[in-house]
């Protein structure tokens, strides 16, 4: 038996008296996390503890930008189309595990919530575009979404959050409240997500790269005057 045994007060007055996990902070840790208040918080919110804010939608414009372009460009791509098709299943997956009896049994990570993207008529385009170009910034700025788990996370919930949440009563608050996914949704759906896509978010970022380069090449060449 540990001296903790059926003794909290003394595990929380122990682990509190040792600092953060994180690298660098000193402050104590705060309850029975390995972490102090404020990093736990990052953790729970945004998967990683170093994370100390959510990706915001214009973080990413660009990448948006850039894979919406490749993609149009490249509609019949077997990579493209297999994508697309993949997130047409996961979309109707989701309006069936949506509709009574939402017994939630379903393969698919976030199945109930996916329906909310059904049912707002989202166009598989749209999962794609986002779900890559998250990706892409990922690839090009490691440092804002420091960990796969982060990575994971942000992916499901950005996806999710196409559409307003759903509202539903509680009894219990005598007001409607959101329903939310869960943390763990989250994490399944970009995991899901990044299983199927992640080749083809690297090929588009592989093919905006080599477009920028000969970009740049065909202005250098403009600045040398003929003779
Ligand atoms: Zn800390």
């Amino acid at each position: 038996m540990s001296k903790y045994t059926n003794n909290w007060p003394l595990a929380y007055a122990d682990n509190q008296a040792k600092p953060c996990s994180v690298r660098d902070c000193y402050y104590p840790r705060y309850g029975i996390s390995k972490y102090c208040k404020s990093h736990k918080s990052n953790d729970y919110r945004l998967g990683d503890p170093r994370m100390n804010r959510a990706i915001r939608e214009s973080d990413y414009r660009g990448e948006r930008n850039q894979v919406r372009e490749v993609i149009e460009k490249n509609t019949e791509h077997p990579a493209v189309v297999k994508a697309l098709n993949t997130i047409q299943g996961m979309l109707k997956e989701g309006a069936d595990a949506f509709n009574p009896p939402r017994d939630g049994t379903s393969e698919i990570p976030a199945a109930y919530h996916l329906g909310r993207l059904h049912y707002h008529n989202i166009d598989p385009v749209e999962v794609l575009v986002r779900a890559a170009a998250l990706l892409i910034y990922h690839y090009m700025n490691p440092h804002m979404i420091p960990s796969t788990k982060a990575l994971t996370f942000t992916l499901g919930w950005r996806v999710l959050a196409l559409v307003p949440m759903e509202r539903m009563s509680d009894p219990g608050k005598g007001r409607r409240v959101y329903r939310y996914p869960k943390e763990r949704e989250k994490r399944e759906l970009g995991e899901y997500l990044w299983d199927r896509i992640g080749l083809l978010a690297y090929m588009i970022k592989y093919k905006a790269e080599e477009e920028q380069r000969e970009q740049e090449e065909r202005s250098r060449l403009a600045r040398i005057p003929l003779e």
